[in-house]
């Protein structure tokens, strides 16, 4: 059986220190192995225990790297295991196949969004117009698909995210808040569509996947198995289905359950 494994990386996969969550005493604590590096900085980790299972993984499946990040910022990372033969950035706008990206699926995608929701530059100029610069740190457009903010997350009014997810719903736009970012992605730019596309090339039988935020919901749906970290916007609000697992570990070891899990299918 061909087994494809699609799995969102921030949080789910990989953790910056914020995101740890450890929780133990330090002289018990995994040891931990950097897997990406931002400005000269070490960024986001896993422990070295999923991080071996992870190279084993990719020697016996199709593993598929599944993520809201531009291909600039995935190119960051840097996993263990074989280097994957395709990578799904910009929440399925962009496929990229050992490395490139796919100038069809990118043209297949413009066409969808442009014949179904308003225009990023319409959301972009709203975002931009009523956030409060008193939390507003960054706002940024991404692989001109998506617009995100980075912000003060404490002094982020929920009524105003509110306001907002509400406006986006009607224009065919989704918001979902994850850590210090505010995404908004037009409803059809899903990460599903572009693992069904990559099963579809790959002819895959069985998809296993997991993630942690409200963009991640449609991917762990349509894949045959799923988990979901007992941290993050899914857990908050008790998201669950029957084929998802919803697993009580937080942070990064969450990541490593999750890793052992697609191994064990
Ligand atoms: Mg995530």
């Amino acid at each position: 059986m061909t087994v494809l494994v699609a799995s969102d990386l921030d949080r789910t996969l990989i953790y910056s220190t914020a995101a740890l969550a450890l929780g133990m005493p330090d002289e018990r604590a995994p040891r931990l192995l950097c897997v990406e590096t931002y400005e000269q900085r070490p960024l986001s980790y896993m422990t070295e225990t999923a991080a071996a299972l992870l190279a084993e993984l990719g020697a016996a499946v199709t593993f598929v790297p599944t993520t809201t990040r531009t291909p600039e910022q995935y190119a960051r990372i840097n996993l263990p295991g074989p280097a994957p033969e395709f990578a799904i950035c910009a929440n399925g706008g962009e496929l990229l196949v050992r490395g490139v990206p796919d100038a069809g699926w990118r043209a297949r995608v413009r066409r969808t969004l442009d014949a179904e929701c308003a225009t990023l530059a319409e959301v972009h100029e709203r975002l931009v117009r009523t956030a409060d610069p008193a939390w507003l740190l960054k706002e940024r457009t991404a692989a001109g698909l998506f617009a995100y903010l980075v912000v003060d997350r404490p002094l982020l009014p929920d009524a105003w995210v509110k306001e907002l997810a509400a406006w986006a719903q009607e224009r065919g736009w989704t918001v979902s808040v994850q850590g210090r970012k505010l995404y908004a992605v037009p409803k059809p730019l899903t990460k599903s569509a572009a693992v069904a596309e990559v099963a579809r090339r790959t002819g895959a039988e069985r998809v296993l996947a997991a993630g942690d935020s409200l963009l991640d919901a449609d991917l762990l749906l349509a894949a045959d198995r799923a988990w979901r970290p007992g941290h993050g916007e899914l857990a908050d609000i008790g998201w669950t289905a029957p084929h998802v697992t919803a697993l009580t570990a937080r942070g990064v070891a969450a990541g490593e359950e999750i890793v052992r899990a697609f191994g064990e299918g």
